[in-house]
């Protein structure tokens, strides 16, 4: 078995590493401190990014895009996400757009690419978060239209998003078999958007989304009425194994950092990397982090390869977030009182990495349908 990547994208690891040093790298500080990076500098990236042609990376080419690769997707966000600012290139189409149809295409996927719009999507409700099938989201037909009421909360991105992908209930007494997915424009009437919800994450703060008598025509069903299950699949699936990668790059980053500090740090006459008690943390952080690369790059292998990874996406979210929250804590205990300070991006790891254990499905979630799909006759 050769686990080496190919020239092209081993070439593409190492520009997007260079962006990371050159363009995020000098950010982290002012980040740490401040706990935000600004809209009009997150653009600005972005921008930088495009010139250089880092743009629409995963999408097919016959769309505009750069065509890559599940894997190569994996190592650019690897590097990406060894900065805290969590910066993703642009002209990214959420995995469920590509159900749009023909009719659809040109305002909810070409629009992405092109870089004219932003989307971001709403499955949780106050009482629905693990289990969709408590969705009470209700959409009811009206002629040529649905008429939505009910809410959605925790949602990201909403402030930078200019269309949202809605599931709501289709078919009550169906349950997440009852559901159906509509793109709502931002500005739709009947659409109310809350104050950000704050939370314990730098520059993540999601927002709560009321519907009432919400108007969305019927043109703007994604997919297919009562199937909106299809369609979370298909953007959760993909969105773990992002995620996974995410949190390769942390524990890469923060894996990184001890390293160095533990052989600058002199205590009791000796550098802290010569005791047993910090080689052992640098040496249990390494493997985990190995071992839960070739999960990730596995998985990816598998999608590029056109195979069914959903089982596979459950296993490495899930290994990749447990072993980054372990890695960024044993680096946090590495770097003493300075790991707890703000201007030292592990604290901020440490805090990002925590939601990757909630958010598209917890640990727990995941554990259930893994011991589902090996209990299953
Ligand atoms: C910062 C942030 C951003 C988010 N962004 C989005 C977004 O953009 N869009 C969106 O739709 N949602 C978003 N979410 C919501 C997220 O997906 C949910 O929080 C998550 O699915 C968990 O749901 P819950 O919070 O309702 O927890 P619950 O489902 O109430 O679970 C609470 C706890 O019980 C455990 N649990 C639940 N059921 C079981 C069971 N059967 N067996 C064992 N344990 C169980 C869970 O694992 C968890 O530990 C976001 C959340 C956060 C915090």
């Amino acid at each position: 078995m050769d686990f080496s990547l190919s020239e092209e994208v081993r070439m593409m690891q190492e520009s997007v590493r260079e962006f990371t040093e050159r363009e995020l790298f000098p950010l982290e500080r002012e980040f740490c401190l401040e706990g935000r990076l600004p809209q009009p500098k997150r653009l600005e990236l972005e921008k930088k990014g495009r010139d250089l042609g880092f743009w629409a990376l995963d999408v097919p080419t016959e769309y505009g895009g750069a065509g890559l690769g599940q894997l190569a997707m994996c190592v650019i966000h690897e590097e990406l996400y060894r900065s805290p600012l969590m910066f993703e290139f642009g002209g990214f189409v959420e995995p469920a757009l590509y159900l749009t149809n023909e009719r659809q295409k040109d305002k909810y996927f070409h629009s992405i690419v092109r870089g004219e719009r932003k989307s971001c999507y709403a499955f949780t409700e106050p009482g629905a978060g693990s289990d969709l099938a408590r969705v009470q989201t209700r959409a009811v037909k009206k002629g040529d239209h649905w008429i939505i009421n009910g809410s959605k909360t925790f949602i990201s991105h909403v402030d930078r998003a200019d269309f949202i992908m809605v599931f709501a209930l289709t078919n009550p007494g169906k349950g997440a078999k009852g559901l159906t997915c509509f793109l709502v424009e931002k500005n739709a009437p009947g659409l109310h958007i809350s104050n950000p919800i704050r939370t314990m994450g730098d520059d993540w703060d999601p927002y709560t989304l009321s519907f009432e008598d919400c108007v969305v025509p019927d043109e703007n069903v994604l997919g297919e009425v009562d199937r909106g299950f299809v369609v979370a699949d298909e953007q959760l699936t993909h969105g773990r194994l992002k995620i996974a990668a995410y949190n390769i790059g942390i524990a890469k980053r923060c894996l990184e950092m001890a390293v160095a500090y533990s052989k600058e740090r002199v205590t009791f006459g000796q550098p802290l990397a010569s005791r047993q008690a910090i080689q052992w943390m640098l040496a249990d952080s390494e493997v985990e982090l190995m071992a839960a690369r070739l999960l990730v790059y596995q998985a990816a292998y598998m999608a590029d390869s056109k195979r069914e990874i959903r089982n596979e996406a459950f296993v490495a979210k899930l290994y990749a977030t447990e072993m980054a929250q372990r890695v960024t804590d044993r680096a946090l205990q590495i770097f003493g009182g300075m790991g707890y300070c703000l201007e030292v991006p592990i604290q901020s790891f440490y805090r990002q990495v925590r939601v990757w254990r909630i958010g598209h499905g917890t640990s727990e979630i995941h554990r259930m349908m893994i011991a589902r799909n090996m209990l299953r006759d």
